[in-house]
């Protein structure tokens, strides 16, 4: 789950590193009465969780409150890269001297946490990354000793830190890692961390994603979750305790486990169709979650055709189509299904849908027969 800038800012602050001390907005008049209170220049930041905000317009610094309203009333509203912005930060206009890169994430390859720097900071650290790698200056941090003093001294030296800003560069090192680890982040990142007027380090963005199988120890993080930033589906498949992926095909999917499910897109693909998401409906799946899964599905106007594979284990073939005919009072649907049940109970099961006499539905043996048969009924044939 990534954090907004603001959030992510606020989660910084309060482990100690220095940011601007701004508010959110949802409209411009709010922005108005911000900037006024502020009572100095600002800067006026479109909410939404991607980079590259600045070079789409949509970060914006404005002299007076007016000018901030204005701005405001320009970035609201905007689309970057697909997401629409629905509420704008305004902070405070700091005065940059010098733009820093410092981020920790996980090196999977090295099986650790590590911390980067670079004197390069601002808008595009993944374009220094790939033209110049020497100028991100990285120290992996064995997670039982911690960030050692040792490392950030290597860091800020790399990035040829003028030494009066050392301790203060110490101090933000060390709590941007506790708070990475505290978070059960993925990616803490401050990009870019100033020099300002003063000459004072301080966090004019920031970034955060945390680990979303730690989010049950974390509810204060879970509940900052942006669900008006994610398509509707997503939000009602997690409601539901399903794993949902929506991709570009025409075959709407529904399978329970992870590796099946995988299989089971392959093999549409095999046959010349395409999925149309990826959905686990996971173990032991009862009625209502069906329903839910089903729901999720047809919502999707691309989808011309489903395909329903289940493999009867600890969840049973017969508790699954009696899911499927109690979904189908719920959910209306008119499209083709195609229907796979296998494994515990299945004789049972395949009883249960022959009794229900669906026009619409289709049943398979195999996995291939089911594939091929979803994909010629996506075709209309
Ligand atoms: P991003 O483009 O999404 O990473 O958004 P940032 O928050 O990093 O802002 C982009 C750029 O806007 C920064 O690299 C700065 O150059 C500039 N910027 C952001 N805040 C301020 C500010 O308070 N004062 C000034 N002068 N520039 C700012
Ligand atoms: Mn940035």
């Amino acid at each position: 789950m990534n954090l907004h800038e603001y959030q992510s800012k606020l989660r910084f602050a309060e482990f100690g590193i220095p940011t601007p001390q701004g508010k959110v907005a949802h409209d411009p008049q709010q922005v108005y009465e911000i900037a006024k209170d502020l009572g100095r220049p600002v800067v006026v930041k479109a909410q939404v969780l991607t980079g590259g905000r600045g070079k789409a317009g949509g970060v914006k610094l404005a002299q007076t409150p007016e000018e901030a309203q204005a701005r405001a009333d320009e970035i609201l509203g905007m689309t970057i890269r697909g997401h629409k912005v629905l509420k704008v930060l305004v902070d405070p206009a700091a005065e940059i001297k010098a733009e820093i890169y410092l981020g920790v994430t996980n090196d999977r390859t090295a099986r650790k946490p590590v911390i980067m720097a670079s004197a390069e900071g601002g808008m595009d650290i993944e374009e220094v990354n790939r033209v110049s790698p020497e100028k991100i200056i990285r120290a992996h941090v064995d997670p039982f000793l911690g960030l050692r003093d040792y490392q950030i001294r290597n860091l800020a030296y790399g990035i040829d830190l003028p030494r009066d800003l050392w301790k203060q560069f110490m101090h933000i090192a060390r709590a941007l890692y506790r708070c990475y680890v505290e978070s059960d982040a993925t990616l803490a990142e401050i990009n870019p961390l100033i020099i300002d007027g003063e000459g004072n380090l301080l966090a004019v963005d920031g970034k955060m994603s945390i680990d979303d199988n730690a989010l049950f120890r974390h509810p204060d993080l879970a509940e900052m979750r942006d669900t008006s930033a994610e398509p509707p589906a997503e939000t009602e498949a997690r409601a539901a305790g399903l794993s949902y992926v929506k991709l570009d095909g025409e075959i709407g999917c529904m399978v329970n486990g992870a590796g099946l499910a995988m299989a089971t897109m392959d093999m549409t693909q095999l046959f010349g169709g395409s999925p149309a998401n990826f959905l686990d409906i996971g173990g032991g799946a009862r009625a209502d979650k069906v329903a839910a899964a089903l729901r999720i599905i047809v919502s999707d106007p691309n989808v011309k055709a489903i395909l329903v594979n289940i493999f009867g284990g600890i969840t049973r073939a017969d508790e699954v189509a009696r899911g499927i005919l109690e979904a189908l009072e719920t959910v209306k649907i008119d499209l083709p299904l195609v229907v796979r049940l296998v494994g515990t109970n299945e004789e049972e099961a395949h009883q249960i849908m022959a009794d229900a006499a669906l026009p619409n539905m289709v049943s398979a043996t195999s996995l291939a027969d089911a594939a091929q048969k979803a994909v010629a009924a996506a075709r209309g044939m």
